[in-house]
């Protein structure tokens, strides 16, 4: 039996993406993809050194995703990195490791995550499935990130502590000017903060902001530093700041709520992020606006 939580970010790309399991892939900048459709999105970086991939989508769709790979590059997947646990961003860990390797490069690929990534999938919540060995990074870090040169330039890998989950890592290819995020953000959805495994509301405003700290918008602030979502379009900047302010705005409302000492019924009732439903909640998407509601409610309870 699987946990709640685990079950429902299964269920994101499984609800989201049901009507639509064709891969679809976009460039970003370079030698730089973005794949959708195949769980969470996946970014691809391709070049002279082989590829690198940042989350590897659902397990069940791996031989759709390395063929959307293999349209892109011929050469070895060596870098996979784990932006976070969840099982529509780490089921292919060990299928596109196995597909990616080439008879040059048959030496298995590096596959980085935080430390509590590991953890977690080690130690599974009570009732909750273990997750095989085979899809367990194999090179963790516990310092604040981790850098490598790739493809001829930097790959930083930061750690942000708390936010969407307790393992969650954006990855800044610094050349290509392009932040792969994870689901801290998600363009059209209210977040998801997995409680449960370590996340809260207050790191992820840290962590959004962090990534703003990192992303220089171009001009009229279109444009400039690429950032790939967790799920949901290709973004930029401006998208960051709405979505950041979004996210302060309603917790903001929250904390009042419990500060005038409402339960969290009487919190959930008071409907606080009533005017960014029609935005965030679309009919059938994952995170209601009572979810919202409730996981800043206890986020900030504890
Ligand atoms: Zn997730």
């Amino acid at each position: 039996m699987k946990s709640a939580a685990f079950l429902l970010s299964a269920l994101t790309a499984a609800v989201l993406y049901a009507q639509d399991t064709e891969i679809h892939t976009l460039q970003v900048r370079g030698g730089i993809y973005m794949l959708s459709g195949g769980g969470g999105n996946i970014t691809v970086q391709t070049g002279p050194d082989g590829i690198l991939l940042v989350d590897t989508g659902l397990a069940a769709n791996s031989s759709k995703i390395m063929a959307a790979i293999r349209k892109l590059s011929d050469g070895p997947v060596r870098w996979v990195i784990d932006t976070h646990v969840h099982a529509d961003h780490t089921g292919g860990n060990e299928a596109l490791v196995k597909m990616g390797a080439t008879p040059a490069m048959p030496a298995p690929a590096r596959v980085v995550a935080y430390i509590s990534v590991l953890d977690r999938m080690v130690t599974p919540l009570p009732g909750e499935a273990a997750i095989p060995a085979t899809l367990w990074p194999n090179d963790t870090y516990s310092t604040p990130y981790k850098d490598f040169f790739f493809n001829g330039e930097a790959v930083f890998v930061t750690h942000l502590p708390n936010a969407h989950t307790d393992g969650d890592s954006i990855v800044f290819f610094r050349r290509s000017d392009v932040l792969s995020v994870g689901d801290l953000f998600m363009p059209d959805l209210y977040p998801f903060i997995d409680i449960a495994r370590g996340g809260s509301v207050q790191g992820l405003i840290g962590g959004l902001n962090k990534i703003l700290e990192i992303a220089v918008p171009g001009r009229y602030q279109e444009g400039g530093t690429m950032i790939i979502p967790g799920h949901g379009r290709l973004c930029d900047e401006a998208d960051l700041v709405e979505y950041r302010d979004m996210v302060t705005i309603v917790r903001d409302r929250v904390e009042d709520l419990i500060k005038q000492g409402k339960t969290l019924d009487q919190v959930k009732a008071a409907k606080p992020s009533r005017d960014y439903d029609t935005q965030y909640a679309a009919v059938g998407s994952f995170v209601s606006p009572d979810a919202f509601v409730e996981s800043i409610y206890r986020s900030l309870k504890k």
